[in-house]
């Protein structure tokens, strides 16, 4: 499962979810949103912004190579 960080602190934003982004807050709130999607930042209040999940390298499992796309 891919992870949308944020750019300045690498706060966990949301994960992303096919074509849509899951955020889930505290207590049990969650969403599911299309994109183009822009988050503040809970932490250092950065402004984030993501188009497209696909702008997001899928995770390597373990592996420190350069991704292959
Ligand atoms: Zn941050």
């Amino acid at each position: 499962m891919k992870e949308w960080r944020c750019i300045r602190c690498n706060k966990l934003l949301a994960v992303i979810d096919g074509d849509r982004l899951h955020i889930r807050f505290a207590r049990g709130h969650e969403y599911l949103v299309g994109y183009p999607v822009t988050s503040v930042c809970r932490s250092c209040r950065t402004l984030n912004e993501l188009r497209d999940g696909n702008a997001i390298a899928a995770p390597s499992k373990g592996s420190v190579s350069a991704n292959a796309i």
